[in-house]
């Protein structure tokens, strides 16, 4: 098990762990298996999309950010952050990817991307090589 740390700069903001992510496979020396990217918090989650036009790392914050409101929800009272809570629990805390010949296997347009909704904070997250 390996685990990358990760520093957000906003309250809300999609990081790329892309290149970090596949340093982790390379190292791990496995040629055929899967890779598990997990975020062990209640707040941030793990995407996998498009950061090419970092654009769409933005529209899906601000998708997130309208549906789901700051500030009017019950576990408000205890320390104000239940729309982070709800967006992660919508973008879940992990994803998986098949590794095939030492790389993993994505798309030309896919990233890996730690999602935080409760930034700027410090963020570890964990990497699993299970060789196949
Ligand atoms: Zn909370």
């Amino acid at each position: 098990m390996e685990s990358i740390t990760v520093k957000s700069s906003k309250r809300n903001e999609l990081i790329d762990i892309n290149h970090e992510v596949e340093d982790i496979v390379s190292k791990s020396g496995i040629k055929e298996g899967i890779c598990n990217i997990y975020a062990p918090h209640a707040t941030c989650g793990i995407i996998i999309n498009e950061n090419y036009d970092p654009n769409i790392c933005l529209d899906i914050v601000d998708l997130l950010k309208e549906y789901v409101p700051q500030g009017k929800w019950r576990h408000d009272r205890i320390d104000n952050n239940a729309d982070a809570h709800i967006k992660a629990a919508i973008v879940g805390p992990s994803e998986t990817i098949p590794i095939s010949k030492g790389r993993l296997v994505m798309g030309r347009w896919q990233s890996i991307m730690l999602a935080d909704f409760d930034g700027p904070r410090e963020r570890k997250i964990v990497v699993n090589i299970i060789k196949s």
